[in-house]
Protein backbone atom coordinates (compact mmCIF):
# COMPACT_ATOMS: atom_id res chain seq x y z
CA UNK A 1 0.00 0.00 0.00
CA UNK A 2 1.05 3.32 -0.42
CA UNK A 3 1.64 5.73 2.60
CA UNK A 4 -0.40 8.97 1.79
CA UNK A 5 2.41 11.26 3.92
CA UNK A 6 0.23 14.54 3.55
CA UNK A 7 -1.39 13.44 6.63
CA UNK A 8 1.67 14.31 8.30
CA UNK A 9 0.83 11.42 10.31
CA UNK A 10 3.49 9.14 11.32
CA UNK A 11 2.69 5.33 11.32
CA UNK A 12 4.87 3.09 13.82
CA UNK A 13 6.61 0.66 11.74
CA UNK A 14 9.58 -1.02 13.87
CA UNK A 15 8.56 -4.68 14.73
CA UNK A 16 10.48 -4.15 17.44
CA UNK A 17 9.15 -1.56 19.02
CA UNK A 18 5.59 -2.66 18.48
CA UNK A 19 6.34 -5.94 20.03
CA UNK A 20 7.85 -3.96 23.32
CA UNK A 21 4.74 -1.60 23.34
CA UNK A 22 2.24 -5.03 23.64
CA UNK A 23 5.06 -6.09 26.34
CA UNK A 24 4.72 -2.81 28.45
CA UNK A 25 1.18 -2.74 28.13
CA UNK A 26 1.04 -6.94 29.70
CA UNK A 27 -1.84 -7.62 28.08
CA UNK A 28 -4.06 -10.74 29.07
CA UNK A 29 -7.29 -11.92 27.75
CA UNK A 30 -9.69 -10.50 29.64
CA UNK A 31 -8.29 -6.81 28.84
CA UNK A 32 -9.79 -4.64 26.09
CA UNK A 33 -7.27 -1.80 24.96
CA UNK A 34 -8.87 1.78 23.78
CA UNK A 35 -6.37 2.68 20.97
CA UNK A 36 -6.76 6.39 19.66
CA UNK A 37 -5.06 7.05 15.89
CA UNK A 38 -5.16 3.29 14.76
CA UNK A 39 -3.69 4.37 11.58
CA UNK A 40 -2.87 1.41 9.25
CA UNK A 41 -2.72 -0.90 11.81
CA UNK A 42 0.26 -1.98 12.86
CA UNK A 43 -0.08 -1.78 16.32
CA UNK A 44 -3.37 -2.46 16.62
CA UNK A 45 -3.07 -5.72 14.74
CA UNK A 46 -0.50 -6.91 17.29
CA UNK A 47 -2.73 -6.17 20.21
CA UNK A 48 -5.23 -8.50 18.46
CA UNK A 49 -3.45 -11.03 18.75
CA UNK A 50 -3.65 -10.98 22.78
CA UNK A 51 -6.77 -9.40 23.87
CA UNK A 52 -10.12 -7.20 22.42
CA UNK A 53 -9.19 -3.82 20.56
CA UNK A 54 -11.46 -0.70 20.40
CA UNK A 55 -9.88 2.15 18.27
CA UNK A 56 -11.06 5.46 17.92
CA UNK A 57 -9.99 6.96 14.24
CA UNK A 58 -11.01 10.17 12.66
CA UNK A 59 -9.53 9.54 9.09
CA UNK A 60 -12.48 7.79 6.76
CA UNK A 61 -9.66 6.59 4.66
CA UNK A 62 -7.77 4.66 7.34
CA UNK A 63 -11.24 3.98 8.87
CA UNK A 64 -12.04 1.84 5.69
CA UNK A 65 -8.80 0.29 5.48
CA UNK A 66 -8.62 -0.88 9.04
CA UNK A 67 -12.20 -2.10 8.82
CA UNK A 68 -10.96 -4.58 5.68
CA UNK A 69 -7.51 -5.71 7.60
CA UNK A 70 -9.41 -6.23 10.77
CA UNK A 71 -13.02 -7.46 9.10
CA UNK A 72 -12.83 -11.57 10.48
CA UNK A 73 -11.53 -9.64 14.24
CA UNK A 74 -14.65 -7.11 13.49
CA UNK A 75 -16.94 -10.90 12.92
CA UNK A 76 -15.99 -12.48 15.84
CA UNK A 77 -16.14 -9.63 17.98
CA UNK A 78 -12.77 -8.68 18.94
CA UNK A 79 -12.38 -5.23 16.90
CA UNK A 80 -14.42 -2.46 17.20
CA UNK A 81 -14.16 0.40 15.86
CA UNK A 82 -15.05 4.33 16.39
CA UNK A 83 -15.07 6.71 13.10
CA UNK A 84 -14.53 10.56 14.95
CA UNK A 85 -12.22 13.05 16.74
CA UNK A 86 -11.12 11.17 20.23
CA UNK A 87 -11.50 14.61 21.66
CA UNK A 88 -14.90 14.41 20.63
CA UNK A 89 -16.54 11.17 21.17
CA UNK A 90 -17.06 9.29 24.13
CA UNK A 91 -14.53 6.77 25.16
CA UNK A 92 -16.12 3.44 25.61
CA UNK A 93 -15.19 0.75 28.39
CA UNK A 94 -11.67 0.02 28.59
CA UNK A 95 -9.09 -1.89 31.03
CA UNK A 96 -5.94 -0.20 29.31
CA UNK A 97 -4.93 2.64 27.13
CA UNK A 98 -2.62 1.98 24.44
CA UNK A 99 -1.67 3.90 21.94
CA UNK A 100 0.49 5.59 18.85
CA UNK A 101 -1.50 9.33 19.36
CA UNK A 102 -1.77 11.93 17.12
CA UNK A 103 0.83 14.00 18.63
CA UNK A 104 -1.02 17.11 18.24
CA UNK A 105 -3.95 16.27 20.76
CA UNK A 106 -1.22 15.08 23.63
CA UNK A 107 -2.25 17.48 26.10
CA UNK A 108 -6.28 17.34 25.62
CA UNK A 109 -6.36 13.51 25.23
CA UNK A 110 -4.39 12.58 27.93
CA UNK A 111 -6.33 14.79 30.28
CA UNK A 112 -9.22 12.47 29.06
CA UNK A 113 -7.38 9.73 29.56
CA UNK A 114 -6.75 10.55 33.13
CA UNK A 115 -10.46 11.67 33.73
CA UNK A 116 -11.45 8.22 32.55
CA UNK A 117 -11.46 4.72 34.14
CA UNK A 118 -8.65 2.26 33.18
CA UNK A 119 -5.92 0.20 34.49
CA UNK A 120 -2.77 1.07 32.77
CA UNK A 121 -1.87 2.89 30.21
CA UNK A 122 0.90 3.13 27.69
CA UNK A 123 1.82 5.59 25.27
CA UNK A 124 3.69 6.87 22.03
CA UNK A 125 4.22 11.13 22.64
CA UNK A 126 6.56 13.21 21.16
CA UNK A 127 10.09 13.02 23.70
CA UNK A 128 9.55 16.98 24.65
CA UNK A 129 5.98 16.10 26.14
CA UNK A 130 6.92 12.79 27.21
CA UNK A 131 9.55 14.36 29.38
CA UNK A 132 7.73 17.09 30.92
CA UNK A 133 5.01 14.95 31.42
CA UNK A 134 7.02 12.67 34.07
CA UNK A 135 8.53 15.91 35.64
CA UNK A 136 7.04 17.98 37.80
CA UNK A 137 9.01 21.75 37.29
CA UNK A 138 5.86 22.41 35.00
CA UNK A 139 2.14 23.09 34.33
CA UNK A 140 1.62 19.36 32.36
CA UNK A 141 3.39 17.38 34.50
CA UNK A 142 2.24 18.66 38.13
CA UNK A 143 -1.11 18.79 37.01
CA UNK A 144 -0.83 15.23 36.01
CA UNK A 145 0.86 13.80 39.39
CA UNK A 146 -2.50 14.57 41.21
CA UNK A 147 -4.29 12.01 38.85
CA UNK A 148 -1.21 9.24 37.76
CA UNK A 149 1.84 8.31 37.98
CA UNK A 150 3.87 8.45 34.53
CA UNK A 151 7.36 6.80 33.92
CA UNK A 152 8.85 7.34 30.73
CA UNK A 153 10.05 3.75 29.23
CA UNK A 154 12.09 4.70 26.33
CA UNK A 155 13.12 7.09 24.03
CA UNK A 156 12.18 5.86 20.45
CA UNK A 157 13.97 7.33 17.28
CA UNK A 158 12.50 8.87 14.85
CA UNK A 159 13.62 6.67 11.98
CA UNK A 160 10.93 3.91 13.41
CA UNK A 161 8.14 5.77 11.84
CA UNK A 162 7.22 6.54 8.23
CA UNK A 163 7.89 8.81 7.72
CA UNK A 164 10.44 9.85 10.18
CA UNK A 165 9.24 13.21 12.40
CA UNK A 166 11.60 15.47 12.59
CA UNK A 167 11.97 14.93 16.67
CA UNK A 168 12.32 11.84 18.86
CA UNK A 169 9.47 10.11 20.78
CA UNK A 170 9.24 8.16 23.41
CA UNK A 171 6.97 5.60 25.25
CA UNK A 172 5.55 6.45 28.83
CA UNK A 173 3.81 4.71 30.94
CA UNK A 174 1.03 5.27 33.02
CA UNK A 175 -0.95 4.17 36.33
CA UNK A 176 -3.99 5.79 37.38
CA UNK A 177 -2.55 6.37 41.15
CA UNK A 178 -2.57 9.94 42.13
CA UNK A 179 1.32 10.92 43.32
CA UNK A 180 0.22 13.45 45.47
CA UNK A 181 -3.02 14.14 46.90
CA UNK A 182 -5.23 17.47 46.12
CA UNK A 183 -6.91 19.03 48.47
CA UNK A 184 -9.07 21.67 46.38
CA UNK A 185 -8.98 20.60 42.77
CA UNK A 186 -10.60 23.45 40.86
CA UNK A 187 -8.08 26.16 43.14
CA UNK A 188 -5.09 23.91 42.19
CA UNK A 189 -5.38 23.96 38.77
CA UNK A 190 -6.24 27.28 38.51
CA UNK A 191 -3.12 28.23 40.82
CA UNK A 192 -0.78 26.29 39.04
CA UNK A 193 -1.43 27.36 35.12
CA UNK A 194 -1.73 31.19 37.13
CA UNK A 195 2.03 30.38 38.20
CA UNK A 196 3.38 28.66 35.44
CA UNK A 197 2.27 31.43 32.96
CA UNK A 198 4.59 33.50 34.85
CA UNK A 199 7.52 31.92 34.60
CA UNK A 200 9.92 34.38 35.90
CA UNK A 201 8.19 35.26 39.22
CA UNK A 202 8.59 34.15 42.66
CA UNK A 203 5.81 32.57 44.58
CA UNK A 204 5.64 35.28 47.16
CA UNK A 205 4.93 37.44 44.08
CA UNK A 206 2.52 35.23 42.29
CA UNK A 207 0.19 34.60 45.32
CA UNK A 208 0.09 38.48 45.25
CA UNK A 209 -0.64 38.59 41.77
CA UNK A 210 -3.01 36.00 42.18
CA UNK A 211 -5.06 37.85 44.74
CA UNK A 212 -5.38 40.66 42.18
CA UNK A 213 -6.89 38.52 39.45
CA UNK A 214 -8.86 36.73 41.09
CA UNK A 215 -9.60 38.11 44.42
CA UNK A 216 -8.46 34.80 46.00
CA UNK A 217 -6.29 34.80 49.09
CA UNK A 218 -4.09 31.75 49.17
CA UNK A 219 -2.00 30.39 51.69
CA UNK A 220 1.65 28.76 50.62
CA UNK A 221 4.13 28.04 52.88
CA UNK A 222 6.29 30.64 53.78
CA UNK A 223 10.05 29.58 53.45
CA UNK A 224 8.75 29.08 49.84
CA UNK A 225 8.14 32.92 48.40
CA UNK A 226 11.69 32.98 47.40
CA UNK A 227 11.24 30.41 44.95
CA UNK A 228 9.95 29.83 41.44
CA UNK A 229 7.51 27.68 40.00
CA UNK A 230 9.67 25.01 38.58
CA UNK A 231 11.20 24.89 41.60
CA UNK A 232 8.39 24.26 43.76
CA UNK A 233 7.14 20.17 43.22
CA UNK A 234 3.61 19.14 42.93
CA UNK A 235 3.52 18.04 46.15
CA UNK A 236 3.92 22.04 47.31
CA UNK A 237 1.77 23.07 44.83
CA UNK A 238 -0.80 20.62 46.10
CA UNK A 239 -1.16 22.01 50.00
CA UNK A 240 -2.53 25.21 48.51
CA UNK A 241 -5.29 26.33 50.24
CA UNK A 242 -7.79 29.53 50.39
CA UNK A 243 -6.86 31.58 53.39
CA UNK A 244 -9.92 31.84 55.92
N1 LIG B 1 -1.15 4.31 15.56
C1 LIG B 1 -0.73 4.32 14.17
C2 LIG B 1 -0.85 5.71 13.51
C3 LIG B 1 -0.37 6.88 14.28
S1 LIG B 1 -0.61 8.36 13.38
C4 LIG B 1 0.65 3.74 14.06
O1 LIG B 1 1.27 3.54 15.08
O2 LIG B 1 1.10 3.44 12.96
C5 LIG B 1 -2.00 9.03 14.15
C6 LIG B 1 -3.34 8.51 13.69
O3 LIG B 1 -4.31 9.23 14.44
C7 LIG B 1 -3.70 8.74 12.22
O4 LIG B 1 -4.21 7.56 11.68
C8 LIG B 1 -4.77 9.84 12.24
O5 LIG B 1 -5.74 9.71 11.22
C9 LIG B 1 -5.40 9.64 13.61
N2 LIG B 1 -5.98 10.84 14.21
C10 LIG B 1 -5.54 12.12 14.11
N3 LIG B 1 -6.28 12.94 14.88
C11 LIG B 1 -7.21 12.16 15.50
C12 LIG B 1 -8.26 12.41 16.41
N4 LIG B 1 -8.51 13.63 16.86
N5 LIG B 1 -9.02 11.35 16.84
C13 LIG B 1 -8.77 10.11 16.40
N6 LIG B 1 -7.79 9.81 15.52
C14 LIG B 1 -7.02 10.81 15.06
Amino acid sequence: MRMRKSLGQHMLVDRRVISRIVRYAELSEDDVVLEVGCGTGNLTSAMLRECKVVGIEKDPAMVELLSKKFSKFVEEGKFRLIQGDALKVAFPPFTKFVSNIPYKISSPLTFKLLKSDFRLAVVMYQREFAERLCRDDNRLGVISKTYCRAELLEVVKSNSFNPPPKVDSAIVRIVPEPEVEVRDRELFEKFVTFAFSMKRKKMGNIVREFKKRYGIDVALEENLAEKRPEELGAEKFAEILVEE
